[in-house]
């Protein structure tokens, strides 16, 4: 995604582009890909860019709520920033921390609950977690 681009996106979204925000931007949205904080921040650092660690977390909360990156927690401690908004899934593999994108149509769910009443689906996401194989030795 290029900066103007980006700078678009911002205005459709209502996000003033501060330079901080810019650099955050630059570094996630570049490609599809998937992010954490910390990843981030080391980019970020190895760039040159002196941007706080609070305010790429404001960032990124913030390009959550205006929906221009998808947040995909794998787990209680562990999130990930998604430059690919449109619906998929995912592979985490737990050994190497890493996640894979699988396109939304190679998933079909065979059924689904009733939805609590009153409410209605707005996303269904699967996570598979897979390990490296494990060899048996002899
Ligand atoms: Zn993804």
């Amino acid at each position: 995604m290029s900066r103007q681009d980006i700078l678009n996106l911002f205005d459709q979204t209502g996000i003033m582009p501060t330079p901080q925000r810019l650099e955050v931007a630059d570094v996630l949205l570049c490609k599809p890909q998937h992010l954490s904080a910390d990843q981030i921040i080391e980019q970020l650092r190895s760039m040159g860019s002196r941007v706080s660690k609070a305010t790429v977390y404001n960032t990124l909360n913030l390009f959550g709520e205006r929906g221009i990156v998808r947040e995909v927690m794998v787990d209680p401690i562990r999130k990930f920033y998604d430059s690919t908004t449109r619906p998929h899934h995912h592979f985490y593999n737990e050994d190497t921390g890493e996640l894979w994108d699988i396109p939304d149509d190679q998933v079909t769910f065979l059924a689904l609950p009733p939805l609590p009443e009153g409410t209605e689906r707005t996303s269904v996401e699967l996570l598979i977690r897979v390990r490296n194989g494990r060899l048996a030795v002899c």
